[in-house]
């Protein structure tokens, strides 16, 4: 694509300015109805254990299917967290991965996914009535918040600091685990860091992606590891796609992965489906730990 300078540079960045603020309305106007025309579908992605290939949880991924075809929430998300929309969508998604937990562990009982994983953004933290909203959700649904993990992003986290340790800390006080997502994008202090209630650290896509070529990524991730391993923190690495990553990652001793590697994120009757057999298996006594680099493959 070519780019003219002048009058046609001027036209070329007024059309596409131009189609952000309609996408960026259209999208809003969507947004808001989106719950209620029963447009929005969880998505599900194993997260398992490094060493065994165990599954050890599922993070819960937001899908929006508006009359127009797919929407990535890579695109929806910053808009919804713009216009205040989040807030209504986080309890939509709050409430879905409660009542997963619920299902999940009525299903499976001790062999169930230790965790499910859900994203909270920034805004959804500036709420004053959150940990009641969520309170609420954990009662209606019967979910077991020591089951429930939070994931925010270092950037959210650092943020606003005072307010989003006191609001964690009534999280907590539930119950609920939190995660620090995204790790190593943000600006982490980490005296902050240790004031937080925080117990898992997820290594960004960013640093795994090449970290069987790149000797830089390479050192990132074994600071991170180490980082984790002096404050006792689980580590999760994001985006693992394929085995040198896993190799790589287990060596320094990461202790959780995610990524295409094992499985896409699937919607809830196929996740059940797919895994079923092997969460039973898992749980029992003595089995052996699958090679999971050759099961999942
Ligand atoms: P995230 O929380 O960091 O989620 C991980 C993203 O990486 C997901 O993208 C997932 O599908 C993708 N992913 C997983 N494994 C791989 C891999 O091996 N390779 C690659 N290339 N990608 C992989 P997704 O589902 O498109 O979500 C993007 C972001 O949108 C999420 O990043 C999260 O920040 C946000 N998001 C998604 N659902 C929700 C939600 O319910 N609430 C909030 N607040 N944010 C959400
Ligand atoms: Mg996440
Ligand atoms: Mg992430
Ligand atoms: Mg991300």
């Amino acid at each position: 694509e070519v780019k003219q300078k002048g009058r046609d540079g001027w036209h070329f960045f007024n059309d596409s300015l131009e189609q952000k603020v309609r996408q960026r309305l259209s999208v809003t106007q969507g947004l808001r109805l989106a719950i209620e025309r029963n447009e929005l579908s969880p998505r599900f992605q194993p997260i398992v254990c490094a060493d065994s290939g165990r599954i050890v949880g599922a993070e819960l991924l937001l899908r929006w299917f508006p009359p127009e075809g797919e929407i990535s929430p890579a695109i929806f998300i910053p808009i919804a967290e713009m216009t205040g929309a989040i807030v209504a969508l986080g309890l939509w998604v709050f409430r879905q991965a409660c009542r997963a937990e619920f299902d999940w562990r009525r299903r499976w009982s001790e062999s169930a996914p230790a965790y499910i994983s859900v994203n909270v953004s920034a805004r959804q933290l500036s709420e004053q009535s959150l940990a009641e909203d969520f309170a609420e959700i954990l009662r209606e649904t019967g979910a077991d918040p020591r089951r429930i993990l939070l994931e925010i992003t270092e950037t959210s986290l650092m943020a606003d600091i005072d307010n989003n340790l006191r609001v964690l800390q009534r999280l907590a006080d539930l119950g609920m685990r939190v995660a620090v997502d995204d790790f190593g994008t943000g600006y982490s202090s980490l005296a902050q860091l240790t004031r937080l209630p925080v117990n898992v650290l997820k290594i960004d896509r960013a640093f795994v992606d090449g970290i069987e070529t790149q000797s830089e990524n390479r050192a990132v991730n074994r600071a991170i590891v180490g980082l984790a391993r002096a404050l006792g923190l689980k580590l999760v690495a994001e985006g693992v796609e394929n085995i040198e990553q896993l190799l790589e990652l287990r060596a320094l001793g990461c202790d959780y992965i995610q990524g295409y590697l094992f499985h896409r994120p699937l919607e809830e009757p196929m996740f059940i489906d797919r895994f079923s057999h092997e969460l039973q298996e898992q749980s029992l006594v003595g089995a052996e730990p699958p090679l999971f680099f050759l099961i999942y493959v």
